[in-house]
């Protein structure tokens, strides 16, 4: 008998709760943090034979450690390793709520996509193209309706199929070029990372490398309790960095990594992904002049 870990992710108010209510019904019950306020939910669902645990996740934009909402959100992905993610999106701000999958896929965490509230995109004159989505990104895209329930079924359905595949050929994290500057300084410390199996059994080594750069204080303080020595020569290096892209760009590395991700996300939308048809307001305006 199989079982499968499906954690529900997205930004506030995409739909999680509606969809992990739709697929676990009564199954549920809500696990506390040590040490925060946010609350963890589990459920479970069956489909056929195979046995489905969901996490519903707190909403975030992000998996920074801007807040405990993130700094959950990501725990949950890195330390209880969900099988897949299942990104709750909303279709109508689909370009912001690819910010945090970009993230999740950074992570190395296979993710499946529900394009939901598909009504709401469409009823404002919306097209989104799946399929053209899925090939740039290669993960599974599926148009959901949480509120009806409908397409929920394929998402766990594709969630699973998809969590399958990537056990079977180690799924690689996605890597997102910062610009030469953060690239070069993250090859650095990737390079020295890589010298502890013991890290690099708990983090993507990139994505290690690139919460020391975006000055992530949680990751910072977890690798300094582990090993302070590594902790040292990481923020040496990424001192340097830092002090560089001041005085040569005036901004801070976190700056520039978020340009990068939201560059990386608009070159992507530029493939025609979304299609908008003029509502009638705006035809009769254009017909006026
Ligand atoms: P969460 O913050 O991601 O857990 O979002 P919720 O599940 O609480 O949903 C936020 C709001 O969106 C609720 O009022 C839902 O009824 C509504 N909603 C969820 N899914 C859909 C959908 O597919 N279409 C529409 N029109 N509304 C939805
Ligand atoms: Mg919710």
């Amino acid at each position: 008998e199989k079982h499968f870990t499906i954690a529900l992710a997205g930004n506030p108010n995409s739909g999680k709760t509606t969809s992990f209510n739709s697929l676990t019904g009564s199954h549920q019950h809500v696990v506390n943090y040590p040490g925060v306020t946010v609350e963890k939910k589990i459920g479970y669902t069956k489909l056929d034979e195979t046995k489905v645990e969901l996490i519903d996740l707190p909403g975030t934009y992000s998996l920074t450690a801007y807040s405990q909402e993130e700094i959950v959100a990501r725990r949950v992905l890195i330390e209880d390793k969900p099988d897949v993610a299942l990104a709750v999106l909303n279709s109508v701000a689909l370009e912001r709520n690819l910010y945090l999958v970009l993230q999740i896929m950074e992570l190395g965490v296979p993710v499946v996509l529900a394009l939901n509230m598909i009504d709401e995109a469409k009823e404002q004159g919306m097209t989104i193209n799946a399929k053209k989505l899925s090939e740039l990104l290669g993960v599974p895209v599926i148009e959901t309706i949480a509120k009806t329930g409908e397409g929920l079924k394929t998402a766990l359905a594709e969630s699973i199929k998809f969590a399958e595949e990537k056990k079977a050929n180690k799924i690689t994290p996605l890597v997102i070029s910062y610009g030469t500057d953060i690239d070069l300084t993250l090859d650095k410390l990737s390079e020295k990372i890589n010298q502890y199996p013991e890290l690099i059994n708990q983090y993507p080594t990139r994505w290690l490398a690139l919460k020391f750069i975006e000055n992530d204080f949680d990751i910072k303080q977890q690798i300094a309790k582990q090993n302070l020595e590594l902790h040292n020569f990481l923020e040496t290096q990424v001192n340097e960095l830092t002090k560089h892209l001041q005085t040569t760009l005036g901004t801070f590395p976190e700056a520039v990594i978020a340009d990068y991700r939201y560059g990386f996300i608009s070159s992507l939308m530029r493939n025609g992904i979304v299609q908008r048809k003029e509502n009638n307001a705006e035809r009769i305006a254009r017909s006026d002049k």
